[in-house]
C-alpha cells in the first residue's frame, strides 16, 4: 500500500524534494559569491525546465482551444465561456479589495521613501492607451507573427547590473506607427555585453485566444464537415498532452538549480527586510487571506467538497509557478494535474483554464492595488475615495493585461500608478523585492485558475452530461 501510494506520488514528492533541496543549494550556493554570469551557467538546468514548458504553450493553448470549444455546443460553450469570465472578473475585484483592505490597515508605507532605496526613472502610461492596447492585442493583424510577438501592452526596461543585484533604470516608450502603443523589450544584462532574454513569452496570447475560440466554434458548428478538422485537433492536443507528460518528470531538476539559482542573485535580505518587510508582510498576507480563505472557501460553497483535497492535486503546479515565476509557463501542468488528479472534464480543463492563465490573476491584482497604495503612502499622499475606487478598477484590468510571465504585474502597475498620478519611477522602491512576491502571486494566480476550472465544471455539469459529451474527446478510448 505504501509502496503503491509512494509510486503513485513519486512526481510530486520529488517536485517538492526540487523545491527544498533548491533553498538548500541556494543558500549554499550564496557563500560562493559567483558572478552574474557564473550563476546564469550554474541555473542552466532551470533554463531548459521553463524552455521545454514554453516549448508547450503554443501548441497547447492552440489545439486546447479549438477542440475544447468545438467539442462543446455552440449554446453551452457561450454559456461556459460567459461564466468563466464572470468568475475571473469577480474573484478578482474581491483579491482587489482584500489588498486594499489591508494596505490601507497595516500602512507599510509610512516610513516615507526617503527610507527606502531607489534609482531609475520610467515614462507614465495612460489607462486609455492600455485599454486600447488590450483590444488591440485580441485582433492580430498577422497570426503566424502573432506566434512570436510579444504582448504591445509592455514596455521597455533595461535592467543594469550592479554588483550582485540588479535594477530598472528606465522604462522607454516605443512608439509604433499607427498609434500610441507602447512595447517593451525587458532585458537582463548580466555582465558585460551578455544579453538574456528570458522573460519573454514571445506569444501574444490573447489574440491567439480570440482566433482558436472563434475557430473552435465555427468548426464544432459545421457538422459532418468540420468534424475531420474537430478530430485533426483532438488527436494534435493528446499528443501535445503527452509529450507535456513527458517534460513534467523533468520538471523536479529544473525546479532545484530556477530556485537556487534565484536565490544565489538575491540582495542582502537583512536591508531588504528592514526597509520592505512590512510591505512584503502585507501582501503576502493579502494573497494568503485570498488564496488560502477565500477561493477555498468558494470552492466548498459551490462544489460542498473539501477544496484542501482538491488543491492538493494541482500540488505540483503550484510549486512549479514558485520555481518560474510564469503562469503561462506553468500551464502544461496546471492542465495535467487537473485532469490527472482532480478528473475535472477535459472540455473545461481545455477551453477555460488557458483562458485563466492569461486574463485571471487574483494574485497580480491584489499585488498592484498593494503597491500603489503603498507608493502613495511612501510619499505621504493620501488618496480619496474615488482615487482608490480607481484603483481597484484598474488593477483589475492591469492583471488580465498583464502576460503570464515573470514580473509583467510590475510593468503594468505602471498603469495604476498613472491612472492615480502617482510617480510611476517609484515602481523602483519595491523592485529589490519583486523576484520573490512575483512568485507567490504567480502560485495564487494559479492557484485562482485551478479553483475556477473545479467551480465552473461543477456549476456547468449538467451542460456537460448531455450533449456530444465524451464521443469526440476521448481518442484514447477509441
Ligand atoms: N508572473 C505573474 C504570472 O505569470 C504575473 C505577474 O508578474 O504578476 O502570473
Amino acid at each position: 500500500d505504501c509502496k503503491d501510494a509512494l509510486k503513485k506520488n513519486a512526481l510530486l514528492i520529488a517536485t517538492i524534494a526540487g523545491v527544498v533541496l533548491g533553498i538548500a543549494l541556494g543558500i549554499a550556493m550564496r557563500e560562493a559569491h559567483l558572478s552574474q554570469l557564473d550563476i546564469t551557467y550554474f541555473a542552466f538546468p532551470g533554463d531548459i525546465l521553463l524552455r521545454m514548458l514554453k516549448m508547450m504553450i503554443l501548441p497547447l493553448i492552440v489545439c486546447s482551444l479549438i477542440t475544447g470549444v468545438a467539442n462543446l455546443d455552440q449554446k453551452a460553450s457561450g454559456k461556459l465561456g460567459g461564466l468563466a469570465v464572470t468568475y475571473y472578473m469577480t474573484t478578482t475585484l474581491i483579491a482587489v479589495i482584500i489588498g486594499i483592505v489591508l494596505v490601507v490597515t497595516i500602512n507599510p508605507g509610512r516610513a516615507g521613501k526617503e527610507s527606502i532605496e531607489s534609482t531609475g526613472s520610467s515614462m507614465n502610461v495612460e489607462a486609455v492607451d492600455a485599454l486600447t492596447d488590450l483590444i488591440r492585442n485580441l485582433f492580430p493583424e498577422n497570426l503566424v507573427q502573432a506566434c512570436f510577438q510579444q504582448v504591445t501592452m509592455t514596455y521597455q526596461t533595461t535592467r543594469e547590473p550592479i554588483i550582485a543585484e540588479m535594477n530598472v533604470t528606465s522604462i522607454v516608450p516605443i512608439v509604433t506607427n499607427s498609434s500610441t502603443t507602447i512595447a517593451y523589450e525587458l532585458t537582463t544584462i548580466v555582465e558585460q555585453n551578455v544579453t538574456v532574454d528570458y522573460r519573454l513569452l514571445g506569444i501574444n496570447v490573447l489574440g491567439i485566444i480570440c482566433f482558436c475560440i472563434t475557430f473552435g466554434v465555427i468548426i464544432g458548428g459545421m457538422g459532418k464537415e468540420g468534424e475531420i478538422l474537430v478530430r485533426f485537433f483532438t488527436a494534435f492536443n493528446e499528443a501535445v498532452m503527452k509529450i507535456v507528460g513527458i517534460v513534467i518528470w523533468y520538471a523536479p531538476i529544473g525546479i532545484i538549480f530556477l530556485i537556487a539559482g534565484e536565490i544565489m542573485k538575491m540582495q542582502d535580505p537583512a536591508k531588504v527586510l528592514e526597509q520592505l518587510g512590512l510591505y512584503m508582510a502585507t501582501v503576502i498576507a493579502g494573497l494568503a487571506i485570498h488564496g488560502l480563505i477565500v477561493l477555498p472557501l468558494i470552492y466548498f460553497i459551490v462544489v460542498r467538497k473539501n477544496p484542501f483535497v482538491y488543491l492538493s492535486g494541482v500540488l505540483q503546479a503550484l510549486l512549479t509557478a514558485v520555481a518560474t515565476s510564469s503562469s503561462s509557463a506553468t500551464l502544461p501542468v496546471t492542465v495535467n494535474c487537473l485532469e490527472k488528479n482532480n478528473k475535472v472534464d477535459k472540455r473545461i480543463t481545455r477551453f477555460v483554464v488557458p483562458i485563466g492563465a492569461t486574463i485571471n490573476m487574483d494574485g497580480t491584482a491584489l499585488y498592484e492595488a498593494v503597491a500603489a497604495i503603498f507608493i502613495a503612502q511612501a510619499n505621504g499622499i493620501v488618496l480619496n475615495f474615488g482615487q482608490i475606487v480607481t484603483v481597484s478598477i484598474t488593477a483589475t484590468f492591469a492583471s488580465i493585461g498583464a502576460a503570464g510571465v515573470p514580473q509583467a504585474g510590475l510593468v503594468t502597475l505602471i498603469i495604476v500608478l498613472t491612472a492615480v498620478g502617482l510617480p510611476v519611477e517609484d515602481i523602483t522602491l519595491i523592485l529589490a523585492i519583486d523576484w520573490l512576491l512575483d512568485r507567490i502571486r504567480t502560485t495564487v494566480n494559479v492557484l485562482g485558475d485551478s479553483i475556477g476550472a473545479g467551480v465552473i465544471a461543477h456549476i456547468c455539469r449538467k451542460d456537460l452530461a448531455d450533449k456530444r459529451t465524451e464521443t469526440v474527446f476521448d481518442v484514447d478510448s477509441q
